[in-house]
């Protein structure tokens, strides 16, 4: 009995330790450590890199361009001071080959896919850099692992760290298909406007993806995308941050991102 209690005390001071976290982080239970989130996030790529079949990954050195070009928005967002695991988490980014899909992801611990679908979508650089800073905020603020614990609760951690090889083919599929919660949505939308509002790009360019989306009658709505909050919302929350920040960037960088247009397959 004595040995059963001491169990639970471990696994409440466990508990109540991962649920204080850092108070920059998103709200929600996480079993999850932040080394967990790196270890988790490795996997995932792993997973991802070693299924060219599902997931057709730009291979970077024979597409340095637009890698280059991509690694550039990324690293303005890094060093807006603001990203609380700048220097703990990868950061690592891969274009995934499928005009298709109107989607990017951020696996945790930093491991960031953009689909081509999605970069061809759009019209601008500042625009992509809020869909960037929009996910790069999700695995900062860890909302991956929040909502996983959320969903499968313990014995996903459990699994996933007895190395269970099917389990971590499951959570891939589930982080990239994770649908996060109103609260943690619009967490990442604001993070995007802060990461954005001290570079020359417009701060609230993640809104111009809704406003398109919008434009066109919502008809093309990715799965992804037909959850709460509503485009609509989005847009204004995200107008609203720029303006409340005092964000003065301005920049579109229109004729640099057809360059990347132009340089992707
Ligand atoms: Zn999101």
């Amino acid at each position: 009995m004595k040995k059963i209690v001491s169990i639970l005390s471990v696994f409440f001071v466990f508990v109540i330790i991962n649920s204080c976290g850092s108070s920059k982080e998103g709200g929600g239970f996480n079993l999850f450590s932040v080394e967990d989130d790196k270890e988790l996030g490795k996997q995932v790529a792993q997973e991802i890199d070693s299924n060219p079949a599902e997931y057709p990954v730009l291979d970077s050195a024979k597409n340095v361009q637009a890698y280059t070009y991509l690694y550039d928005i990324r690293n303005r967002i890094l060093n807006s001071g603001q990203v609380n695991y700048k220097d703990e988490f990868a950061w690592r980014l891969r274009i995934i080959h499928d005009d298709n899909q109107l989607n990017a992801f951020c696996a945790p611990g930093g491991y960031i896919y953009v689909y081509t679908g999605l970069i061809k979508y759009l019209d601008s650089e500042d625009a992509l850099a809020g869909v960037l800073a929009h996910e790069i905020a999700h695995a900062d603020y860890r909302h991956s692992t929040r909502q996983m614990t959320k969903v499968y609760g313990v014995q996903v951690l459990l699994d996933f760290l007895a190395g269970d090889r099917q389990m971590i083919k499951e959570l891939t599929a589930g982080i990239i298909g994770l649908r996060f919660s109103r609260s943690h949505e619009t967490e990442a939308d604001a993070a995007s406007v802060r990461y954005l509002c001290g570079t020359d790009y417009y701060a609230a360019g993640g809104a111009k993806f809704f406003e398109k989306i919008e434009a066109e009658g919502g008809a093309s709505v990715p799965e992804w995308l037909s959850t709460h909050p509503s485009p609509g919302n989005r847009i204004e929350n995200f107008h609203d941050q720029a303006i409340e920040r005092g964000c003065g960037g301005n920049q579109e960088h229109k004729e640099r991102y057809q360059k990347l247009i132009n340089a992707l397959p």
